[in-house]
C-alpha cells in the first residue's frame, strides 16, 4: 500500500497542561514557543510547566492511586482493554499523528507514518495483553507456614521522555507502567511535547480514570527535575543524555530512592569483517547511522572495517552518504529531515569541525543545507580514532565514522574502549566470529547481519553508562511492579 498524504498543516488542538483528564493553563502562566525544525519558524506557544505543575500532577496521580480508586479496584482484564483501546485510537487517527510528529520534531512523514506510528501501536497492544498476567508465586517455606507473591504496582511513575522518538518513547514508557497497574506523570521532552498531548487526550477518550496518565510539558532542569526531586514519586523512567541520567539518579538517590531506570546515550561499534556480505553490511551500516538523522541513542556511530576491505567498504558508505535525499520532511522522496532544534544543529556542526582538526579525512558532506531549518548534509569521516572527539563522544547527528582495523582481538578491545554499552553489530558469514564477538563486546543489544531492529517483545537497555534497567518484553515490566512476599501462619501443613 502506498503511503497516504500527510497533512502539512495538522491543527494543533492541545497546548495545555493535561492533569486529572483536565486541560489547565500552568500555575505560573508562562509559556514556550514550540519550533518547526524544518523552518525554524515556531508552531505555537505551549503553556510551561514547572514544580507547581508537577506537585498539582502528584496530587492527581496519588487520588487515583487511592486503594479504592475507580484504577486499584478495576479487572486487570480492564485494564488491559483500555490500553488496547488506546491503541485503536490512535490507529484511527494514525495520519494525523504522524503529521502532527512529522511538524513537530523534523522526521520523514514516510517514518512517523510507517515505523513510529505503527510500533507505537504494536508496543501499547503488547504490553495491554500483558495486563492480566502479571502474577506471583506460591513457594515452599519451612515449618507450618504459606508464602506467596504479589506483584504489585510500584505506585506513582515519573516518566521523562527524549525528542528523537517522542510517541514511540512515549509508549515504551506508558505502555508498561500501565500494564502493571502504576499511575504516571509524564514530561515530554520541551522541543517536541505535541503528540504526546495529543495521546493524552486519547487516553481520556479511552476511558483512563482521571489522574491516571497526567502529561506536563517543560524544560528539564525546572519540570524534569521536580520529578526527579518529588518525595512523593516512587518511580523515574527517563531517556535522554547521560548527563542528565546522571543527575536524575542522584536526585532519586538524595530524595526518596524512588526506583530508577535510565536509558542513555551510546557510541556503539558497527564492525565489518572482511569475510561479510558487503553491501548488505553496507546497507546497514547506512541506516544504523543515518535513520532518523542520526538522533538515535543506537546509532553505529563507529564503524570499524576490517583492512583488507577498508577502501572498498568505505566506497561503499561514501556512496550511499552522497546519495541520500535530505529535505522537507513531507516529501515522501527525502529519507531524512532537518536535525531537531539549533542546539543540536550547532553541536553537531561543531564536533564536524573538531573532526577536520583533529586530523580524520572528510569524505563528504560537513555542511549546513539551505539557510532555513537545521538541515545537515550526510557526512563520512575516514581515518578516525577513538583519541578524536568524534570517535569517542556522542555526536546525534548525520555523521559517520570509519575506523580501520586488523584482528578480532584489536576489535573487540576497541569496541569495549568506550564508557557507553548501549548497542553493538556485527557483521561476518563466520559463525565462530559471531560467537566470540557477542560474547565478548559490552553492549546490552548486538546485532548479527543486521541494525537497528528493535521489537516490543525484545528488551532494550544498556551496559555502562548506556543505563540502567531494561525496556520493552517480560523484562521491561519487572521495573514497574514491586514484588511482596506474603507468609501466612498456616495449622496444618499437606505436601
Ligand atoms: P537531555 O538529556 O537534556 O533531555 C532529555 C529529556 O530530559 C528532556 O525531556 C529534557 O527536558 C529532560 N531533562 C533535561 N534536563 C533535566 C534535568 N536536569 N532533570 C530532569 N530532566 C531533565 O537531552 P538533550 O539536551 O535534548 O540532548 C542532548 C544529548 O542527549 C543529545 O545530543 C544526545 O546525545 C542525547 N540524547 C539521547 C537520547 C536517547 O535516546 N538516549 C535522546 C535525546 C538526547
Amino acid at each position: 500500500m502506498g503511503l497516504p498524504k500527510p497533512q502539512a498543516k495538522p491543527e494543533i488542538k492541545y497546548t495545555k497542561l493535561f492533569i486529572n483528564n483536565e486541560w489547565v493553563n500552568s500555575t505560573s502562566g508562562k509559556t514556550f514557543p514550540v519550533v518547526n525544525p524544518a523552518t525554524g519558524d515556531k508552531i505555537v506557544d505551549i503553556q510551561e510547566g514547572d514544580k507547581a505543575d508537577i506537585d498539582k500532577a502528584v496530587k492527581a496521580a496519588q487520588a487515583a492511586f487511592q486503594p479504592d480508586s475507580t484504577w486499584r479496584t478495576m479487572d486487570a482484564s480492564t485494564r488491559g482493554e483500555l490500553l488496547q483501546k488506546l491503541a485503536d485510537l490512535i490507529e484511527r487517527d494514525a495520519l494525523y499523528i504522524a503529521s502532527l510528529e512529522t511538524l513537530d520534531n523534523g522526521k520523514p512523514f514516510k517514518d512517523s507514518y510507517g515505523i513510529d506510528v505503527p510500533y507505537t501501536i504494536k508496543c501499547l497492544r503488547y504490553f495491554a495483553g500483558w495486563s492480566d498476567k502479571i502474577q506471583g508465586k506460591t513457594i515452599p517455606m519451612d515449618g507450618n507456614f504459606f508464602c506467596y507473591t504479589r506483584h504489585e504496582p510500584v505506585g506513582i511513575c515519573g516518566q521523562i521522555i527524549p525528542w528523537n522518538f517522542p510517541l514511540l518513547m512515549m509508549a515504551w514508557k506508558i505502555g508498561p507502567a500501565l500494564c502493571c497497574g502504576n499511575v504516571v506523570v509524564l514530561k515530554p521532552a520541551e522541543q517536541t511535547p505535541l503528540t504526546a498531548l495529543y495521546t493524552a487526550q486519547l487516553a481520556k477518550e479511552a476511558g483512563f480514570p482521571p489522574g491516571v496518565l497526567n502529561v506536563i510539558p517543560g524544560y528539564g532542569p525546572t519540570a524534569g527535575s521536580a520529578i526527579s526531586h518529588h518525595p512523593d514519586i516512587d518511580k523515574v523512567a527517563f531517556t535522554g543524555s547521560t548527563e542528565v541520567g546522571q543527575l536524575v539518579m542522584e536526585a532519586a538517590a538524595k530524595t526518596n530512592l524512588k526506583r530508577v531506570t535510565l536509558e542513555l546515550g551510546g557510541k556503539s561499534p558497527n564492525v565489518v569483517f572482511a569475510d561479510a556480505d558487503l553491501d548488505l553490511a553496507a546497507d546497514m551500516s547506512h541506516f544504523g547511522l543515518f535513520f532518523n538523522m542520526g538522533q538515535c541513542c543506537c546509532a553505529g556511530s563507529r564503524t570499524y572495517v576490517q583492512e583488507e576491505i577498508y577502501e572498498e567498504f568505505k566506497k561503499k558508505l561514501v556512496e550511499r552518504a552522497k546519495k541520500r535525499p535530505v529535505g522537507n520532511p513531507f516529501d515522501e522522496k527525502h529519507d531524512s529531515g532537518p536535525q531537531v532544534d539549533k542546539d543540536q544543529f550547532e553541536k553537531i556542526m561543531e564536533l564536524i569541525d573538531s573532526g577536520k582538526k583533529d586530523g580524520a579525512k572528510l569524505e563528504c558532506g560537513g555542511k549546513r543545507i539551505g539557510t532555513k531549518g537545521y538541515f545537515i548534509e550526510p557526512t563520512v569521516f575516514s581515518d578516525v580514532n577513538e583519541d578524536m572527539r568524534i570517535g569517542k563522544e556522542e555526536i546525534f547527528g548525520p555523521v559517520q565514522q570509519i575506523i580501520k582495523f586488523k584482528t578480532m582481538d584489536e576489535v573487540i578491545e576497541k569496541a569495549n574502549k568506550t564508557s557507553y554499552g548501549l548497542a553493538a553489530a556485527v557483521f561476518t558469514t563466520d559463525i565462530n566470529k559471531v560467537m566470540t564477538y557477542t560474547s565478548r563486546v559490552k553492549a546490552g543489544t548486538i546485532w548479527v547481519n543486521c541494525y537497528n531492529i528493535l521489537r516490543t517483545t525484545c528488551p532494550f537497555g544498556g551496559f555502562k553508562k548506556s543505563g540502567m534497567g531494561r525496556e520493552l518484553g517480560e523484562y521491561g515490566l519487572h521495573q514497574y511492579s514491586e514484588v511482596k512476599t506474603v507468609i501466612v501462619n498456616t495449622p496444618t501443613k499437606n505436601l
